[in-house]
């Protein structure tokens, strides 16, 4: 057995997207005692920085020690009771794992269905809240990263809390590539990942719970099922002021990396990483479309982050990512679901979205589908 050295490739899939070399380098520090007044430190600035990204002054707002899939677990299971009705909003796979954790803690799921390509509808979400008066949750994906499609948060969020409705949203993909206003738009539980528009490692999930939300928590008739995800516990963790108690062995290095590039999103500014998002999505598409590849999600509904465009017809779709890994370094993403050998999914996550990657991939797409 030897020393493992990975490739170097520029990564414009759906995730992991390129980690920044100071992020990387953060992580090769030494490692401290997760009780050392330093890393304490360290947690602290890390929570009052996630606040700022994520707009809200929520105090339960911290990083799950684990993905973004499990930073969903955490919302649901600290929400859902058995016998609780939610609506879940599906229009991609990421809805569908929603619907899932709904119904594995003995909720009840109420689906409101969408096109895959398509944002969320409010006004099937309106008639769900109708039909459902005893509903208490709405649960839906703000950026849909199997098929490029964004919804819109705010609106669907204040429909919710019209019926009177707590809400949990899955932000894994849009923290910090695309607009998200937690506070404003009234969002009760989110959660995200490190390793899409932050420019991080994967394996963190960034959430925030609202008084909304806690007070739901605390209201519960029943224990929290998981014991590792239950935030009364994790809280004591994970809280300021309050001496701090052992939950768990944070991942020290991997929160040094997070630090990193919450210095590095407050340093550019959030909302100018928003624009650079948006910036690089329409250089891609500009040069995408004049090679004549049309994009699955409609103009209004489109993610800048993740750019999901039909496979050309007559070119081969695994031998086309295939060619781009093993000739250029490059990986895009294949298509999920319906959508598999019909779409690519190009990400332009967080380092990822640069200028010289939307020209490494404009001219490597080129080569290769010109062959
Ligand atoms: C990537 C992703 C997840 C899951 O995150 P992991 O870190 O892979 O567990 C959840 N939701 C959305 C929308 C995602 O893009």
């Amino acid at each position: 057995m030897q020393s493992f050295n990975p490739p170097v490739r520029t990564l414009m899939g759906p995730g992991p997207a390129d980690v920044h070399p100071r992020i990387l380098s953060a992580m090769a520090r030494p490692t401290i005692g997760h009780l050392d007044p330093a890393f304490v430190g360290m947690m602290d600035e890390t929570k009052g920085a996630l606040k700022i990204i994520f707009k809200t002054e929520n105090e339960l707002t911290m990083p799950v020690s684990a993905p973004g899939s499990a930073g969903m677990e955490t919302c649901f299971s600290n929400l859902v009771e058995s016998g609780d009705k939610v609506i879940v909003c599906i229009n991609g796979v990421f809805g569908m794992r929603m619907k899932e954790n709904v119904t594995r803690l003995g909720g009840e799921a109420i689906i409101v269905e969408d096109n895959w390509g398509d944002a969320v509808s409010a006004d099937k979400l309106e008639q769900a809240l109708k039909n459902n008066p005893d509903a208490s949750i709405v649960a839906f994906v703000h950026a849909e990263t199997s098929t490029g499609a964004q919804s819109d948060a705010k609106i669907l969020c204040k429909l919710a809390h019209q019926y009177d409705c707590i809400t949990i949203v899955d932000a894994v993909t849009s923290l910090g590539g695309t607009e998200l206003r937690v506070d404003e738009w009234e969002i009760d539980a989110i959660y995200s990942g490190t390793q899409k528009c932050l420019s991080a490692m994967p394996g963190i999930s960034p959430i925030s719970f609202s008084e909304r939300a806690i007070k739901k928590l605390s209201t519960r008739k029943t224990p929290i099922s998981s014991w590792f995800l239950d935030l009364n516990l994790v809280m004591g963790y994970w809280s300021e002021g309050a001496k701090r108690t052992y939950h768990h062995t944070a991942p020290v290095n991997t929160l040094y990396g997070l630090h990193e590039s919450l210095v590095m999103i407050l340093e550019e500014g959030v909302e100018n990483s928003w624009v650079r998002h948006q910036k690089n999505h329409e250089l891609l598409r500009d040069g995408l479309e004049a090679m004549g590849i049309n994009f699955l999600v409609k103009k209004e509904d489109r993610l800048p982050q993740l750019n999901s465009v039909l496979i050309p017809d007559g070119a081969d779709d695994a031998q086309v990512r295939s060619t781009l890994l093993n000739d250029y370094n490059l990986e895009i993403g294949a298509g999920l679901g319906v959508y598999a050998g019909k779409v690519w999914r190009i990400g332009l996550m967080g380092y990822a979205s640069r200028k010289e990657n939307v020209t490494l991939c404009l001219s490597a797409l080129k080569e290769t589908l010109g062959k």
